[in-house]
């Protein structure tokens, strides 16, 4: 069965043709702010276009939004600014095929479980974009809490003292080890130590704060820019790893999201806190940790097959 996975985030909308792990008829569109009936319209209209050249037997939303338990929900979506919406129920309603709603960071951590051949044991993950969001796969099965909430990973407290998250606590992870907080952090390196960050500052087109993820991507060839820039985020993500293994003893870790495409040097100073984190007694174990494989597909083929599941099927 052929499933339109979409993929909803706060600044684009991606939607794919998934089949048998295939991802095809990718498309990505940008998403003006709007209203919540100016999205269900903008979705219908690609839904049906999609329908006229396939045979769609299900819609596998995945947004960046606390859900209810049941999904049909969206309790709050920060990101897109609006809450209290059955979003679920009226877009199946104007589609005419069933549609199922999901979590984005649940959809790309799923997609990457997919990729790992669906194992067994339990997998934690994190997607390090705008802010962190995160996703817990237990024996083939999404942890979504008694409420809906569970693995919302990015708001896990991992430093005294930090600063006020958009969840309204501070010293969250996300406020550490986001794309945001990151390129943050190197404009104040930037600022206070220029000559430490020639690879960071090598681009004179640009100021100080107009350094974003590219120049970012360009000063990590250097393993002291890396190194400075990346260790609070690595630290951050190793010490909410050792607090969720005194929970869960999960086997697995991965590091999804736009950050992830810092690739190894990223990864390898994760792994470096990890190692040195390690205490005595049960959470001594160092889950296997990977970048994730996917990039920015995972999102619709998780939500595509997410959907599948609902009617029995999977990719
Ligand atoms: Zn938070």
């Amino acid at each position: 069965m052929k499933a339109l996975g979409i993929d909803i985030g706060g600044t684009k909308i991606a939607f794919a043709i998934c089949q048998d792990t295939e991802v095809t008829q990718y498309r990505q569109e940008s998403s003006a702010k709007g209203s919540y009936e100016e999205l269900l319209s903008a979705l219908a209209a690609i839904i049906s276009s999609y329908e006229a050249e396939n045979s769609i037997g299900v819609v596998g939303v995945g947004i960046a939004a606390w859900l209810s338990k049941d999904r049909e929900l969206i309790l709050r979506s920060a990101n897109l600014g609006f809450d209290q919406k059955y979003l679920r129920r009226d877009l199946e309603n104007l589609v005419g095929i069933p549609v199922t709603v999901s979590n984005d960071a649940d959809a790309a951590i799923w997609a990457e479980y997919i990729f790992l051949g669906r194992p067994t044991g339990t997998i934690v993950g994190f997607t390090l974009g705008t802010d962190v969001g995160g996703g817990i796969i237990r024996n083939g099965e999404l942890v979504t809490g008694s409420h809906g909430l569970a693995g919302e990973l990015g708001h896990i407290t991992v430093t005294d003292n930090g600063l006020e998250c958009v969840c309204g606590d501070t010293g969250c992870l996300s406020t550490v080890a986001s794309g945001t907080a990151i390129v943050q952090r190197a404009r104040e390196l930037a600022r206070e130590n220029p000559q430490d960050f020639p690879y960071l500052l090598s681009n004179p087109q640009i100021s100080i704060e107009e350094i974003g993820s590219s120049d970012i991507v360009r000063s990590i060839k250097s393993p002291t820019e890396a190194l400075a820039i990346l260790i609070p985020a690595a630290v951050a993500i190793a010490r909410a790893s050792k607090l969720l293994a005194r929970v869960l003893d999960h086997d697995t870790l991965i590091i999804g999201g736009g950050v992830s495409e810092l690739g190894e040097p990223l990864l390898t100073l994760i792994r470096n806190e990890m190692e040195k984190n390690i205490s005595m007694g049960p959470s001594k174990i160092v889950p296997q940790t990977y970048l994730a494989s996917i990039g920015n597909k995972a999102g619709v083929l998780g939500s595509a097959d997410l959907a599948l599941n609902m009617l029995g099927e999977k990719l």
